[in-house]
Parts: C-alpha cells; sequence; structure tokens
C-alpha cells in the first residue's frame, strides 16, 4: 500500500481555519439578519432550505426564524469545534479511523478530502464513512 498521508501539514491547516473562519462570520451575519428583520434574505440556510417552508402567517414567520437560528447556532458550534480541531492537530482526520480504523475505508480515508472539507468546514468523517455510519453499518 502507498504511504498515505494521516495528517494536514500547518500550512493547510491555516487555510482550513481561515476557511472556517470565514463561515463563521457568514453565519452570524445570517443570525443577525433574521434578528433584526422578519424576512432575512441574506441567509444561506433560507437560500438552500426554502423549500422546507411554506409561505406562511406571522407565526410561522416567528417559527421559521426560531428554527434557522436554532440551526446557525448549531453549526456555530461544530464550527467551533472544529477549530478547536485545528489547534489540537485532529481536524480533518475521519473520525471512524480513530475509532475503528479497520472500518475507515473512504478513498480519501483517514484523511478528509480537502474539497470536502472547504465545502463542509465542520465535517468529522471521510464521504463514504459518513454514509456508512447513517446506515448503522459502522
Ligand atoms: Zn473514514
Amino acid at each position: 500500500m502507498a504511504k498515505q498521508k494521516t495528517k494536514y501539514t500547518k500550512v493547510e491547516l491555516k487555510k482550513f481555519e481561515a476557511n472556517i473562519l470565514a463561515k463563521m462570520a457568514e453565519v452570524n451575519q445570517s443570525i443577525e439578519g433574521v434578528r433584526s428583520t422578519t424576512k432575512p434574505t441574506n441567509s444561506v440556510f433560507i437560500q438552500e432550505r426554502s423549500e422546507d417552508f411554506n409561505e406562511g402567517t406571522e407565526a410561522h414567520e416567528v417559527e421559521k426564524n426560531f428554527l434557522l437560528m436554532s440551526r446557525e447556532s448549531d453549526y456555530l458550534v461544530n464550527l467551533q469545534k472544529a477549530l478547536q480541531r485545528i489547534k489540537d492537530g485532529t481536524y480533518g482526520i475521519c473520525e471512524i479511523s480513530t475509532k475503528t480504523p479497520e472500518k475507515c475505508e473512504s478513498p480519501d480515508c483517514p484523511l478528509i478530502s480537502k474539497e470536502r472539507l472547504m465545502e463542509v468546514p465542520n465535517a468529522t468523517k471521510g464521504v463514504f464513512c459518513k454514509e456508512k455510519k447513517k446506515l448503522n453499518l459502522i
């Protein structure tokens, strides 16, 4: 087997950190948007998930905003955890590989691919591992 990289370098981690911080700023802005208006248009989450919601009454609007805020706060918490992992030097390493290495079989594992981490900075598992975990195969 080819020798595989099992950790990202400091330089790479710096890039990921900048990416996480940018996402956090985005989420914070979006939460501010929800707070200051009942019809936020600047939320990335609304754009992505607008199909989840029907146009509704003001009560719906409030509920929707509440959902959004809690979703985005969860996301923020996860991003903070990701920052912590950067500090610990464990960022980008598939969780499954530390717990059950024999089951960690994504092509990019044990390192989560850069593309995926830029896209989903709070990812803790390689993409196959995540799917398998979902299906309770791990
Ligand atoms: Zn894995």
